[in-house]
């Protein structure tokens, strides 16, 4: 079994590379839920929708969230009938953010309603909301004051200087049901190359599952979101500089340092993957960038390679 942990867009395409090279069945993915939001009433899980609809085959991959093909007609509606608009929901997507907000009322629980619109869309993977409770990661900005991460990314399009980042609740969170055994009894774990301050730094926010991840006799993976010195997207950048991270491979290694056992970073970082290895950690340089269907697959295929080889080295190391 691998077990993921994963934001939404960088998680996303990643997980798409993944499903293209290991059965679904064999797959956890455990996903941030920060970004939940309320939205005209319903319940959204911007990070776990995305997971679920690549998963499903259903992710546009041009918007790099959403479904593909969707249409904007509600938006438009609830436009003309003053309601805000800033975050974007196409008309198929509404219908999962519908049925997940009444399954919420009927009293499941988020990963309860999560695996029941997983396998009505033909999802064979495990998704696991990474908490049942609510934790939301709030941005401090001296421009507009506290913001939710939708509304620092979406609304404003992450413009605000940053002062720092907390995630409410979870402290008092705990892990969704299997969270924990799915990264303990994993033959790997794998980090996407996710934002590592407001994707998986929720997750790793959860009472239990850092302890988990450094207790796991699985090799623990991650591919570095940071490439020569920048995010490939979106405020990861900007939200390390705030934690005081270095914006650079090894600031996401300071990020995962506690448990981490391999990094896989992009070629153009081939001379600081050197000056990383001083440090002690397995650094291994391939191609990162996924524009391509292909270009995920082989990254997804890079990832396992070296994982595996890594195995078998230390295997012979101690035979
Ligand atoms: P979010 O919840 O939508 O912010 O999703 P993620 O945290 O999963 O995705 C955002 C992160 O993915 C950013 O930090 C990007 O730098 C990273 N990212 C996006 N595309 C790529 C890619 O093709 N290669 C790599 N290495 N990182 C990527």
């Amino acid at each position: 079994m691998i077990t993921v942990l994963t934001g939404g867009t960088g998680g996303a395409k990643f997980v798409d590379g993944l499903r293209q090279v290991v059965a679904q069945e064999e797959l956890t993915i455990i996903v941030n839920t920060g970004d939940d939001l309320l939205w005209w009433g319903l319940y959204v899980s911007p990070d776990v929708d995305s997971i679920t609809y690549v998963l499903a085959g259903l992710l546009s991959k041009e918007r790099g969230w959403g479904v593909k093909g969707d249409t904007f007609q509600c938006l438009q509606a609830m436009g003309q009938l003053g309601q805000p608009i800033w975050f974007h929901t196409g008309d198929r997507d509404l219908a999962v953010h519908l049925v997940r907000s009444q399954l919420l009322a009927h009293g499941m629980t988020l990963s309860q309603a999560t695996a029941e619109i997983a396998s009505k869309l033909g999802v064979a993977a495990r998704i696991l909301p990474m908490s049942d409770s609510r934790v939301e990661t709030r941005v401090m900005t001296p421009t507009a004051g506290e913001l939710s991460f939708e509304e620092y990314f979406v609304q404003r399009w992450f413009q605000d200087p940053v002062e720092s980042v907390r995630f409410a609740g979870a402290a008092d969170a705990e892990p969704a049901p299997g969270a924990v055994e799915a990264i303990q009894q994993a033959k790997l774990v794998l980090i996407a190359p996710s934002n590592p301050v407001t994707s998986i730094g929720p997750i790793l926010a959860i009472p239990g599952v850092r302890k988990a991840l450094l207790e796991s006799k699985a090799r623990v993976a991650a591919v570095s979101p940071i490439i020569a010195g920048a995010a490939v997207s979106g405020p990861a950048g900007i939200l390390m500089s705030a934690q005081g991270l270095p914006v650079s491979i090894a600031g996401v290694a300071r990020a995962y340092a506690d448990f981490l056992d391999v990094l896989i970073v992009d070629n153009r970082d081939a001379r600081n993957a050197e000056e990383l290895r001083k440090s002690g950690l397995r650094v291994h340089c391939t191609h990162t960038v996924m524009r391509s269907s292909l270009d995920k697959m082989t990254l997804a295929k890079a990832v396992l390679d070296c994982v595996s080889a890594q195995d078998s080295s230390a295997r012979s190391a101690t035979e």
